[in-house]
Parts: C-alpha cells; structure tokens; sequence
C-alpha cells in the first residue's frame, strides 16, 4: 500500500517575515494523518523551517543538492549528508527548472541522485515534458528517457528508495493543469516501464504529480488509481491552500 505525499516546494520564495508567517500557518492546519507531508523551502531557510515545524506532522526536504554526498570543497553547494544532519528527510532532483534553465544534465543528475542516496535522504525525481514534446506526441518517450537515466545506470531497485514526480513542464506555474485522465495516463505508463523491470518497485514507488495543483483540482487529480498525491508550487506558499490540498490527498 502506497502512502499518499503531498510535497510543497517554495523555490526561491521566501523572506524571513514570509517563512515565519508559512511556519505559522502550517503550525495551525488540521492535517490527515494518513499523508506523507512535506515542504522544501529554500536552503537559506531550512534551518529555521526544521525547527519550526518540530512539532509539526510535516517533514522538510531540499531542493536541491550536491553531487558528492559529504562535506568537503565544493564552494556554494550543500551537501547531502549536512542537509540530513539538519534534520532534512527529502530532496529533489531534476526538477525541470534546473535541467531547463541551469542546464543540469542527466549525468549531473544522476550523480546528485546517489549522493542523496548514499546519505539517507530519499530523491524525488522530478521528469516531465514540454509543451513541444507533447504537441510532437513524445511524452511517454521523454518520460520513459528521463527514467532510464537512473536506472540504467544504478538499476531498477534505487527507485524502491525514491519518488518519481510526474511534472509537465507546460503545467508548471502557467495555472494549466493536466486534466486527471491526462496525468493518470502518464503515470500508468512510467509503472507500466517500471513493472517490465520489477514488479514489485513499480506498485511500491510512489508517484506524484505536479502542475498548478489547487484545492480546487487535487481531489479530482489525487483520485486517480496511479496519482499518489501531489508535488506543489505556486499553493504550496499559501499554508490555507496546501492544508486544503493536503486533506485532499487523505482518504
Ligand atoms: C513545481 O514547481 O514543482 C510546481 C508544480 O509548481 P506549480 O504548482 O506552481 O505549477
């Protein structure tokens, strides 16, 4: 039985009178207990955002991560194992705005994914096409691309320790959402891949969707069979919102 997620991913939002009102917020929501929940602020306040959710039923990831799991000299990154000794349980990988405008690389990718790997934190790998590939009818192509990278360099079983987040580019910040059945046809299809690999990893991997999710639309998405919750922008800053997305992920 897969555990539904719903992921809050603030990017680089955040002040330190916004964070302290987010923490507020979310301090104060009524949350399904039956919800993995998580929020990954920007690294400048992870700290801060661990310490005050303490009590909280939501954990913290990074948004990003560097490709060496521990410390060491490599000016301007973070590495894996100082975000876990923070305290952070989560970190995503390839989200399509560091692949699209810093350029990061499925080789850098993957060398991020085994770093966070190698020191406890679990990766959430964030594939997805754009709006040109989808109109070229290459989406299953470029999502089944973006997942071999991983696994044929580490194997399939690296995804029994990971989440995979469906994310169209074209939905991301714009306000268009994949309809349901679009999002659940894609996600049918990457455990589909992953089935002919392992069985087994294919039903337990968790797979998120992520794309202008709202309260408005989250029940909808998030009752489909292969939608296990949601990976959030834009509402995922708003701590009333992300609450109402998060009871729509419970059952
Ligand atoms: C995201 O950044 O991962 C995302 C899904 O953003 P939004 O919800 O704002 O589309």
């Amino acid at each position: 039985m897969r555990r539904t997620m719903v992921a809050g991913n603030w990017k680089m939002h955040g002040t330190r009178a916004s964070v302290a009102e987010l923490i507020d917020g979310l301090r104060n929501l009524n949350l399904p207990k039956d919800v993995e929940i998580a929020v990954f602020p920007s690294e400048l306040f992870i700290d801060r955002v661990i310490n005050g959710l303490e009590d909280a039923p939501i954990l913290v990831g990074a948004q990003d991560a560097a490709i060496e799991s521990k410390q060491g000299a490599l000016t301007g990154e973070i590495s894996p194992e100082q975000l876990v000794g923070a305290g952070c349980k989560f970190v995503l990988i390839g989200h399509s705005e560091r692949r699209l405008i810093l350029g990061e690389s499925n080789e850098t990718l993957n060398r991020k994914f085994a770093a966070a790997q190698a020191s406890g934190l679990t990766p959430v790998l964030c594939i997805g096409e754009t709006l040109e590939q989808r109109e070229a009818g290459q989406t299953l192509e470029v999502v089944e691309r973006q997942l071999n990278a991983v696994i044929d360099e580490f194997g399939i079983d690296v995804l029994a320790s990971a989440v995979i987040a469906y994310e169209p580019v074209w939905a991301i910040g714009t306000g268009l959402t994949a309809t349901p059945q679009q999002a659940q046809d894609v996600h049918a299809a990457i455990r589909a891949q992953l089935a002919q690999k392992n069985p087994e990893v294919a039903q337990g991997v968790r797979l998120l969707y992520g794309g202008s999710v709202k309260a408005a639309n989250a029940v909808e998405l998030f009752s489909m069979p292969d939608i296990d919750g949601g990976l959030i922008g834009g509402a995922s800053l708003n701590a009333d919102e992300f609450g109402a997305i998060c009871r729509a992920a419970g059952n």
